[in-house]
């Protein structure tokens, strides 16, 4: 008899099974699944913490790779000074150890890889829209797909050793590399590559300032508001 993966609502262990740094203040957890993570490119899965004391923290972590068929996938977190779960990820976690995770979640911030995107990120905002991007490379669909990523300095750029290709235009917002031609600035209409392709979608992901920055300026851009899908990491206020 073949056992079914488990339903997304349900919590289930993952083993932690490797743990890369990205940036000084982010690392790449992968994780493994008794059967196939089968997630789309966009989703996240939610992590669950408990104390001995029975006190539990949950919070959402967009998943960094590809769909696949394997029973791995892989989360990308940013430590903040004084978060509960990201400190613990960042400063408990080894190898070996088991999370609770529950998923994975999101129907709407979603690409299947058979359409022209639009994909813009700020800082870990970028983390969703790599899976988009390692899957359209996988699947021979790069020409589909343009990835906007704004950092503020070289050091702050995640996957820095794959990210940057035909389809990447890299922003810093305060320091660039020496030689680079873009002096240090916010993401502006000029940054937006165009012209779009026809039917494009964006997909518009980081903090909540980021978020609304960057729809602003894809908008300004020509952009239909309709076209665009936000996801906000940050806090809502
Ligand atoms: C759908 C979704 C996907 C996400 N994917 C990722 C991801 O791939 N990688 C990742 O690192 N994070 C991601 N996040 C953010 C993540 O869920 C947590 O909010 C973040 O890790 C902070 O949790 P914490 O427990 O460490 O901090 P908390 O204890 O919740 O907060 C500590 C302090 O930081 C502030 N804060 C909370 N979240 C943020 C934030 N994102 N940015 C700035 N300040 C914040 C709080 O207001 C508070 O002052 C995602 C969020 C959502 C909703």
């Amino acid at each position: 008899m073949t056992a079914h993966a488990p339903s997304a609502k349900l919590w289930q262990n993952a083993r932690v099974v490797a743990i890369r740094p990205e940036t000084a203040r982010a690392k790449t957890f992968r994780f493994a699944l008794t059967e196939r993570s089968a997630h789309l490119a966009g989703q996240h899965y939610v992590v669950r913490l408990t104390a001995p004391d029975g006190y539990t923290a949950a919070r959402s972590y967009s998943i960094a790779s590809a769909p696949d068929e394997s029973p791995e996938f892989e989360l990308t977190v940013e430590r903040l000074d004084g978060g509960e779960v990201s400190t613990f990820l960042h400063d408990d976690v080894t190898v070996g150890d088991e999370l609770e995770i529950r998923g994975p979640i999101g129907g709407w911030f979603v690409w299947n890889g058979d359409s022209p995107a639009l994909l813009v990120g700020g800082g870990s905002g970028v983390v969703p829209l790599m899976a988009m991007l390692r899957l359209a490379r996988r699947t021979d669909m790069s020409g589909l797909v343009r990835l906007v990523v704004s950092v503020r300095t070289p050091d702050d750029l995640y996957y820095a050793d794959e990210i940057v290709g035909p389809e990447t235009r890299l922003i810093y917002t305060r320091a660039t590399p020496p030689a680079f031609s873009r002096p240090p600035a916010r993401l502006a209409r000029d940054d937006i590559p165009q012209p779009f392709a026809p039917g494009v979608r964006a997909y518009v992901c980081g903090s909540s300032g980021f978020a609304d920055a960057a729809s602003d300026v894809l908008v300004a851009a020509g952009m239909p508001t309709e076209r665009i899908r936000v996801e906000r990491f940050g806090p809502t206020g």
